[in-house]
């Protein structure tokens, strides 16, 4: 008899991954040897800066950096954060209690809700949303109770429905948003961190993109709102802003209690980022802030001339204020997310990610990244042309 090896109940109840069609299809067009203008994937194309890669060759010289790591990390690392935090938001953080250095922040987000959801507790998730928080509140045996984002709206979920969901222990903001590049304002925060504290709802905030955003206006921290350190976390990473996806480093901050549940989770499954690492990221977060403005300048230079291209092509799109990308509704004439990826990719050899992978809400937009260069950019306005 043969054996059977069965998933478990938390991974069968996993919603598919809408992107493995795509994927695969993309796969098979670069087999074939097509030119392919890959406008799906959120990874800066750009190296990760020099000054970083110095530090971390010195760093993995050391011996001292060979072991295991910190349980809470270097603690130059924690209070170089803290600086940061205080230089960028004007917050301050106890670099000890408030601060929790992570193999990326993805882990963290998907390693904080074991640490703080029982089964069946209320979790609030915004509709479109990145996808690992809705794993990871499966895995933890949540219920989640999805909040649509509306253009109408500028991508932010109505407070009154927030107000009207009984008993929630949990929501999820991010901003800078991922997929719609949707930046929050303070009164929404403001209100949001009101309600949160009235309700008793803790607020996870994932600001990846913190320092991608485009004409001088700085996204808010929700730390920056009185009482926010009672009931919030707030995630951050060095993958974006210092080009850092592979390296796998971020953190978590904010209120005390939440950073211990995380770190006592996360202490049953890691030990700790490569130390080199750390000191590297220590350099990172030091980078002389005219660099980091010279990428910013980067990704708006592709913004305005893929938003211009398409406009003159007669597809009405919306400028991103931050992160790096383009969330647009599908062009007329196509009827969903789904056909129109297909359709690029198969009569423009472009690839551009399906809004409704992000939820149900996305369904009637796709997803394109500006971590592509410009005379790429170019080429797929040309070939979007021909087919539109
Ligand atoms: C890229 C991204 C992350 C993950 O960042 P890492 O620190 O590399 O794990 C988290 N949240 C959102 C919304 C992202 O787009």
């Amino acid at each position: 008899m043969p054996i059977t090896i069965e998933f478990s109940d938390r991974l069968k109840a996993l919603p598919p991954y809408i992107f493995v069609e795509i994927d695969k299809a993309k796969r098979e067009a670069r087999a074939a040897g097509r030119d392919i203008i890959d406008l799906g994937v959120g990874d800066p194309d750009s190296p990760t800066f020099p000054h970083i890669i110095e530090a971390l060759k010195k760093a993995a010289e050391d011996p001292a950096n060979h072991h295991y790591a910190f349980d809470a990390g270097l603690p130059q690392l924690r209070t170089t954060i803290a600086q940061w935090f205080q230089k960028r938001f004007s917050v301050s953080l106890d670099p000890h209690a408030e601060i929790l250095p992570l193999i990326g922040s993805k882990e963290g987000l998907a390693h904080l809700p074991l640490g703080i959801v029982n089964p069946k507790d209320k979790v609030i998730l915004t509709d479109p949303a990145y996808p690992a928080y809705r794993a990871a509140v499966i895995f933890a045996g949540g219920k989640i109770v999805n909040v649509p984002l509306k253009e109408s709206n500028g991508f932010l979920p109505d407070i009154k429905k927030i107000e009207n969901i009984k008993e929630a222990k949990v929501m999820f903001v991010n901003y800078p948003n991922n997929p719609t590049s949707a930046t929050a304002t303070r009164e929404f925060f403001t209100q949001l961190v009101s309600l949160a504290l009235e309700k008793g709802i803790i607020l996870v905030s994932d600001m990846a993109y913190s320092e991608i955003y485009y004409d001088g206006q700085r996204p808010v921290s929700i730390l920056e709102i009185e009482g926010a350190k009672e009931i919030a976390i707030e995630f951050h990473s060095l993958s974006k802003t210092y080009n850092m996806t592979g390296w796998r480093i971020g953190w978590a901050c904010g209120n005390s209690k939440l950073v211990a549940a995380l770190a006592k989770v996360k202490s049953n499954f890691d030990s700790g980022i490569f130390q080199a690492i750390q000191v590297a990221g220590v350099a990172a977060l030091n980078t002389d802030e005219r660099e980091i403005e010279d990428l910013r300048a980067l990704y708006q230079e592709r913004r305005d001339l893929l938003i211009n291209g398409l406009r003159s092509i007669g597809w009405k799109v919306p400028s991103p204020k931050a992160a790096f990308y383009v969330w647009a509704k599908i062009p007329k004439g196509f009827t969903s997310s789904m056909e129109t990826s297909k359709a690029f990719l198969e009569n423009a050899d472009i690839v551009v990610t399906p809004g409704n992978g992000f939820g149900e809400a996305g369904e009637g937009y796709i997803r394109m990244t500006l971590t592509v260069p410009k005379d790429r950019l170019n080429e797929a306005v040309e070939r979007f042309k021909k087919i539109l």
